[in-house]
């Protein structure tokens, strides 16, 4: 089925161009019929060729066919001579696929006749064919005639210049815009054609002014409202006018009582300016079309990277105090593309506190030109807060110099302000911990002295002091005596109390660089720098004193007394050395009795 019905249309394209091309061709021969043969133009050739360009390559054969097919059939029934009727049909054939060949490659792109460039070469093209087709022509006539040659090939000229745009600028107009046109741009270009054609007749119809140049105006007119295809069909309609009242000695030519032959000449010759003046136009006119297509693609891909970015961009004329926004601009806001933006209101809708400090940029780079950049808050229409960063400069008229306008970009940097500020958060939180875990560390949790890690490292540092400096360093390790038969009567928890209380003692007694901790069960380490193990035994004496004289009401305990070691630093002693002459004078006062107080050797 779908096979059936793409071969139809296959078929269709040839044979409606066959048909047209009759017509066209029949049409233009019994109108030239009583001119001796001689016609203004020649449209089957601008037909076939216009038709060639707007086909696949591949389709060409069966078109060209098609028209030699129409040709022949015209020609045979204009003058039933079957060599002539080759000849002309050869010339006409050989024209086309010529003039395809001299447009190159870029025949495809010819349709829109947008470029100067295209144009010329079209001209060129269309002329060397037309020259070829009428030297053959001339050929089959036989005996040379240069009147024969100079007609058929400005007709055919003619015919190609003016019918081809026609055809194929129509064809892309509606194939490039891809929707019907509407009844309204019909209605207008019939009116516009109808103009030209009313403004033709009534030049031509007449012999009294040589009104030639009006219909000019009436072309460029048109050209300026509809492009090339305007300039092509408004040529072609003085063209059909044209050539039948020229032809019926109608009009400002004939009145020039030259023989007929140069009267169609000089029409074609009018013909001619008509297209060159109105071509440049159209070319112009089809060029700002492109560059306008141009920039607003451009404006759509800065639109959708503006829109994926976030980011928007604003501007103040500096002359009018006109603020515009781009569409991420209103989005941050909040506002819909009907609002209109003022200064003063974009100010205002800055938070309260941030509005001075913007308005101060924007003042400095417009009185300075310096480039601004602030990061403020922006309260939006729902009274939601956006963190914006905009940034810019000011705009300078490229030609005066002075200043023109300040703009800026407009960036919504919400998520990155709060996630910053959440990053921020989560810092400090892991930084106090690292603090507590470092507390922790080095922390004895019953009593919240000194570890045994962290007072070894202190009694180190102090070690390293002291020799540095030369100064003396003495220590005391202080013992629970009889500590087990605390825990055994009265329990575990009465023993952690009294080494809480213990340890309460300590650090009220000492001096602030004197340092204390807990190096084991019931074990305690003084470290008190500055002192010889002669000037730190009153202390201790004083402590141990101060200790078996407490009482204990709560732990339900009689007394509770330590043994103290007391060892001085002498230099080259380590802190196990120490720790260990410390133990040693320790161990004897256990042996002594306990409740007392001992000094290493
Ligand atoms: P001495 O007079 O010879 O020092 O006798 P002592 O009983 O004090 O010595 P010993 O080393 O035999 O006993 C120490 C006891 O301290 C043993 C242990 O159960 C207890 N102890 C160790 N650490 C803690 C603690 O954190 N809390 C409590 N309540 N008791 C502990
Ligand atoms: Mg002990
Ligand atoms: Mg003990």
């Amino acid at each position: 089925m779908g096979r059936d019905r793409g071969i139809l249309a296959e078929l269709l394209r040839p044979l409606v161009t066959g048909v047209t091309y009759f017509l066209l061709a029949h049409f233009s021969l019994s109108a030239s019929m009583g001119l001796h043969g001689m016609a203004t133009m020649w449209p089957p050739s601008g037909l076939l060729l216009g038709v060639l360009l707007l086909n696949r390559r591949d389709r060409w054969p069966g078109l060209i066919l098609a028209c030699a097919a129409a040709s022949a059939a015209a020609n045979y029934m204009a003058h039933s001579d079957p060599l002539l009727t080759a000849g002309f049909t050869v010339a006409n054939m050989i024209e086309s696929v010529l003039v395809i060949r001299l447009l190159g490659k870029e025949a495809r792109q010819f349709g829109a006749f947008g470029e100067p460039h295209r144009i010329i070469r079209f001209a060129a093209s269309v002329i060397a064919g037309g020259l070829t087709s009428a030297a053959i022509a001339t050929y089959f006539v036989g005996g040379w005639s240069f009147g024969v040659f100079v007609s058929w090939a400005t007709t055919v000229i003619l015919g190609m210049l003016i019918v081809t745009p026609i055809i194929v600028t129509t064809a892309h107009y509606m194939n490039r815009r891809r929707r019907p046109v509407s009844r309204a741009e019909i209605l207008s270009s019939v009116i516009a054609l109808g103009l030209v054609g009313t403004v033709t007749m009534l030049v031509f119809t007449q012999a009294t002014y040589p009104l030639l140049f009006v219909p000019l105006a009436a072309v460029i007119m048109v050209t300026y409202l509809f492009g090339p295809p305007g300039a092509a069909a408004s040529v072609f309609v003085i063209a059909v006018i044209g050539s039948i009242a020229t032809t019926n000695g109608l009009g400002p030519i004939p009145a020039l009582e030259g023989d007929r032959y140069i009267n169609v000449l000089f029409f074609q010759f009018f013909l001619g300016v008509a297209l060159l003046s109105s071509f440049p136009l159209a070319a112009l006119l089809a060029q700002r079309a492109n560059n306008l297509a141009d920039l607003e693609h451009s404006n759509r891909m800065l639109e959708m990277a503006e829109r994926a970015a976030h980011v928007g961009h604003w501007r103040v004329d500096l002359r009018t105090n006109k603020l515009v926004w781009s569409a991420e601009v209103y989005r941050i806001h909040g506002y819909d593309s009907a609002y209109q933006p003022t200064v003063p209101a974009a100010i205002q809708a800055y938070h309260r506190d941030d509005r001075k400090r913007v308005l101060a940029c924007l003042k400095e780079t417009a009185d300075t030109g310096v480039p601004f950049k602030f990061d403020a808050r922006l309260v939006r229409k729902d009274g939601s807060i956006r963190h914006i960063s905009s940034s810019g400069e000011m705009e300078r008229n490229p030609v005066t110099g002075q200043p023109a306008a300040v703009v800026g970009m407009f960036m919504d940097v919400t998520d990155r302000v709060n996630s910053l500020s959440q990053l921020e958060l989560a810092r400090k939180a892991a930084e106090v911990e690292a603090r507590n875990a470092a507390i922790l560390a080095e922390t004895d949790q019953l009593t919240g002295l000194a570890n045994r890690r962290k007072i070894l490292e202190d009694l180190r540092g102090e070690i390293a002091r002291a020799e540095a400096f030369g100064e003396p360093l003495a220590i005391a390790v202080l013992d629970v005596d009889h500590f087990k038969n605390i825990n055994d009567t009265l329990g575990h928890a009465a023993g952690d109390e009294v080494l809480t209380r213990l340890g309460q003692i300590f650090t009220r007694s000492l001096r602030s660089s004197d340092r204390v901790g807990r190096v084991g069960g019931e074990e305690f380490v003084l470290v008190l720098p500055g002192m010889t193990a002669d000037t730190a035994t009153p202390l201790a004496e004083r402590l141990r004193a101060e200790i078996a004289d407490l009482d204990w009401p709560e732990a339900g305990l009689d007394q509770v007394t330590v043994s103290i070691g007391i060892a001085g630093h002498s230099r080259g002693l380590d802190d196990r050395a120490l720790m260990l002459a410390a133990d040693l004078a320790l161990y004897s006062a256990k042996r002594d009795g306990r409740n007392l107080l001992r000094v290493a050797a």
